[in-house]
C-alpha cells in the first residue's frame, strides 16, 4: 500500500484542476460544503472533512435544477461534461450513490445526465475520522469508511494519508503519479483497521440510546394505517428539508418556461411531503393527509425501496436530523416505530 503526503495530496488536486473540475471540502459558515477548487490558487492542503459534508454528493450528479430540453432543438449537441474530481466523499454517501445508480443507471430506463456526470467524475473518497451527533451509519449496518465506489481512497495516518485504489481509473492516476507517493511504513493497514474500528464503536455507543431490533422494513410496514404516524408528524412544518438534505432523495418534476423564442424543459427536485406530489390527472391525491405523506416518506425509504431495489434508500448520512424545523430525529421514529410507542394523546391526522 502507498502513502502520500498532505502537500503531495494538494499537487495532486492542484494537476488534476488542469484536466478536471476539482470539487473539494470548503467551509461555508460552520459547515463544511463542496466547492470548486481555483485552478489559479490552489490551497496548500486540501481541507479535510471528518464526517460526511452538509451537501449531499446527488447536488453534484443530479443537480435542483437541470434544463433537459429547449426548443426549437439546438443546432448543435449540448458539450460533454468537463470531467470532474470530487474530494471528501464518505461512506455513506458512496452508499447513497449506489441507491441512485440503482435507479438512475442499472435499469432499463437510464438517465443519460447522471451516466455521464458519473462516469467523468474521479471520486477521492476518504475514511470518516469523526462522527456528528447525528450520524447513525452503524444502525443501518454500515461503516463510517468507504468500502466500494471510489477510486481512491484516503485513510489519514501520521501527517499523510494511506492511498488504496478502487478501480482502475484509481490505478491509473497513482502510476502516472509515482512521484507524490511513498511507501507505507509497516503496519499501517493494521493501524487503518484499528482507527476504522475504534471509530465504528464509537458510532454504535453514539446511538445506544436508540435501540432497535427488528429489521426496519418490519417495523415500519406494521404500522400500515396505525395512529402512531400522527404522533410522529406532530411537529414536522413540511419544509422539505429532509427530502432535500438526503442524499438518497430523488423525486423529480418537470417544469415547462418559455425561453427567448422557444421553451425549455427544466427538471426540479420535489419533495414527497408537498401536498401535490402524488396528484393525478384529475386532481385527485392519494395522500391529502400529511400524516399520510410522514407515513408514505418512511415506507419508501424502508419498506419499497429494499422491495424494489434490494437495499435500505437510508444511509444514516444524519442530514435530515439536522436538517428537520421540527426536530423530528429519524432514529427516534424508527425506535419508537419498533416498540410502538404512542402517547396518550395522539392526533389521528395532521393536516
Ligand atoms: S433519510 Fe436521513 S439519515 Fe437516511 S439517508 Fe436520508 S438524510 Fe440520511
Ligand atoms: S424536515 Fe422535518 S419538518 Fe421538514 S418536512 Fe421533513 S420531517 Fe417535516
Amino acid at each position: 500500500m502507498k502513502r502520500i503526503a498532505a502537500p503531495a495530496l494538494a499537487r495532486l488536486a492542484a494537476e488534476l484542476a488542469r484536466t478536471h473540475d476539482v470539487f473539494v471540502p470548503l467551509a461555508a459558515g460552520d459547515r463544511l460544503v463542496l466547492g470548486r477548487l481555483d485552478p489559479a490558487a490552489p490551497p496548500a492542503a486540501i481541507p479535510w472533512n471528518p464526517w460526511r459534508l452538509s451537501e449531499p454528493l446527488k447536488s453534484i450528479w443530479f443537480p435542483p435544477g437541470r434544463v433537459l430540453a429547449r426548443w426549437p432543438r439546438p443546432a448543435a449537441p449540448p458539450a460533454p461534461p468537463r470531467p470532474r474530481a470530487l474530494f471528501g466523499a464518505k461512506g455513506c454517501d458512496l452508499r447513497a450513490v449506489s441507491c441512485l445508480d440503482r435507479v438512475l443507471r442499472d435499469h432499463e430506463f437510464r438517465d443519460p445526465g447522471w451516466c455521464a456526470a458519473r462516469e467523468s467524475t474521479l471520486v477521492v473518497a476518504g475514511d470518516c475520522t469523526g462522527a456528528a451527533d447525528s450520524c447513525f451509519c452503524t444502525m443501518m449496518g454500515d461503516l463510517p469508511h468507504p468500502r466500494d465506489l471510489f477510486d481512491l481512497c484516503l485513510s489519514p495516518l501520521e501527517g499523510g494519508f494511506l492511498v488504496e485504489a478502487g478501480t482502475e481509473r484509481g490505478e491509473r492516476l497513482l502510476a502516472g503519479h509515482g512521484d507524490l507517493l511513498e511507501e507505507a511504513p509497516p503496519g499501517a493497514a493494521e493501524r487503518r483497521a484499528e482507527a476504522r474500528e475504534a471509530l465504528a464503536a464509537r458510532v454504535r455507543k453514539g446511538n445506544e440510546r436508540f435501540p432497535v431490533r427488528d429489521p426496519f422494513e418490519k417495523s415500519v410496514a406494521k404500522h400500515e394505517g396505525t395512529a402512531i404516524w400522527g404522533a410522529l408528524a406532530a411537529t414536522c412544518v413540511e419544509c422539505n428539508a429532509c427530502n432535500i438534505a438526503c442524499p438518497t432523495c430523488h423525486c423529480f418534476l418537470l417544469h415547462d418556461l418559455p425561453a427567448g423564442e422557444g421553451a425549455a424543459r427544466l427538471r426540479l427536485w420535489d419533495s414527497c411531503f408537498h401536498a401535490g406530489h402524488a396528484r393525478m390527472a384529475g386532481g385527485l391525491t392519494p395522500r391529502l393527509q400529511l400524516t399520510e405523506r410522514f407515513r408514505n416518506h418512511y415506507h419508501h425509504k424502508f419498506v419499497s425501496f429494499p422491495r424494489n431495489w434490494g437495499v435500505t434508500a437510508c444511509t444514516g448520512c444524519g442530514r435530515c436530523v439536522e436538517a428537520c424545523m421540527g426536530r423530528i430525529d429519524k432514529r427516534e421514529c424508527l425506535h419508537r416505530l419498533e416498540t410502538r410507542w404512542i402517547p396518550s394523546e395522539v392526533p389521528a391526522e395532521v393536516d
